[in-house]
């Protein structure tokens, strides 16, 4: 028979048995929810950062990149990227944490292009098991676990926001599309906003009716190579262009007739230039060209490349063929002008002296009145 403090005894190791076992529970679970919270607060403060950074800067890059890189962090991932699709279903932009994927322009293909059109999440902890994968750039290195979620801005996708291969190799949440599903939707408003800052900057230095650059930012350009020219003791050479007797034309032709001609006329520059020279519409039926670290002499031969290019160049109106030609003076820094005044005054004056030769001309500026 036991006693009854050897049975109360017992009863009291019992209790304190399922005491510590209770407290150890609620230890455990007291542990889960603070982990729960510091990683909420992560998460929160991440995203702030994030959206705080993004409204500071409209440079393209710079905003694509750091919704990448922080993505990346966020999620706990190894990879990431942001890849931006337009109408045509063609990729525009593709940002991934691996490097230049070399997709622009490209078909948006496989798992992306689902997520594109279907504007539903993709979760996989597999890849192999995805019946649509692909899409990914070639020689892609393999992922396992992968995350897509559209990007959305009023109700149209624009792109996906991607992650793949969770650390530590535990495939991603629902919570963890939840938070990416979030970040798409900052990321959006962010990309607009570059969008619109770009496209007001291109309006800005522009011409409506050509697409060359306008006066203001040709003005700007030549003082910038002048600067560079200075720094790097190198040439800077100025093409200025005028059609020769388009008051004519547009007389004969009419002024629809002479804006087409314009814009032919703008093509044939860019056309007959390299990436680093610099084509502006200077004003009404006049161009500038800037041609930066050239002689001379090849400046003259860039020059007679585009008189020649245009007036081999029929135009037919109206049952007839029509010819433009144009007369081009050629002035260079520091040869002729140390200035950009100065500079653009004397190709001025190199192109009246091509118009007094009898147009059709191209002519380097000299201090004669003569050709
Ligand atoms: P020149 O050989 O001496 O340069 O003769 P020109 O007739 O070209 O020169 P002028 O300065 O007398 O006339 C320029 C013409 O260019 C007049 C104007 O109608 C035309 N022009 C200027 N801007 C535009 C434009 O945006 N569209 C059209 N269609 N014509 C324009
Ligand atoms: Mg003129
Ligand atoms: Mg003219």
């Amino acid at each position: 028979m036991e006693t009854p403090v050897l049975a109360s005894s017992g009863i009291l190791l019992v209790a304190a048995v399922l005491l510590s076992f209770l407290l150890l529970r609620e230890k455990k679970k007291h542990k889960d929810e603070i982990a729960g919270y510091l990683s909420t607060i992560r998460q929160l403060s991440i995203l702030n950062e994030l959206s705080a950074y993004l409204h500071t800067t409209m440079e393209r890059d710079v905003v694509f990149e750091s919704i990448m890189d922080r993505v990346k962090d966020l999620l706990r991932a190894e990879k990431s990227a942001i890849i931006i699709i337009d109408k045509h279903e063609r990729i525009t932009d593709f940002y991934s944490s691996l490097g230049p994927a070399g997709m622009c322009k490209t078909e948006v293909k496989g798992v992306i292009k689902k997520v594109f059109k279907e504007l539903t999440p993709l979760r996989t902890d597999d890849v192999g098991k995805e019946p649509d994968f692909g899409g990914f750039p070639e020689q892609h290195p393999t992922i396992k676990s992968l995350l897509i979620v559209p990007i959305m801005l009023r109700g149209k996708a624009i792109g996906v926001l991607l992650v793949a291969d969770k650390k530590n190799d535990t495939g991603f949440s629902v919570e963890d599309e939840d938070l990416l599903l979030t970040l798409a939707f900052h990321s959006a408003f962010a990309i607009e906003k570059v969008n619109l800052h770009e496209g007001i900057v291109r309006m800005a230095s522009t011409d409506g009716l050509t697409g060359l650059n306008n006066h203001r930012a040709f003005q700007e350009r030549l003082e910038e190579e002048i600067e560079r020219a200075k720094r790097f003791e190198s040439r800077v050479v100025l093409l200025m262009i005028d059609i020769d007797h388009f008051k004519a034309f547009n007389d004969a032709y009419g002024h629809v007739r002479g804006d087409e001609a314009l814009k032919r006329i703008a093509c044939t520059l860019t056309d007959n230039i390299r990436t680093v020279d610099f084509a502006a519409r200077y004003g009404g039926e006049e161009f500038a060209v800037i041609l930066p670290e050239i002689p001379l002499e090849g400046a003259m031969v860039v020059a007679e490349r585009i008189r020649q290019a245009v007036e081999r160049q029929t135009l037919r109106l109206d049952g007839k063929e029509a010819r433009i030609t144009l007369s081009i003076g050629v002035a260079s820094f520091p040869e002729h002008a140390l200035n950009r005044k100065d500079l653009i005054e004397r190709a001025d004056k190199a192109l009246y002296l091509a118009k007094r030769s009898g147009r059709n001309k191209v002519c380097a500026y000299k201090e004669e009145e003569a050709c």
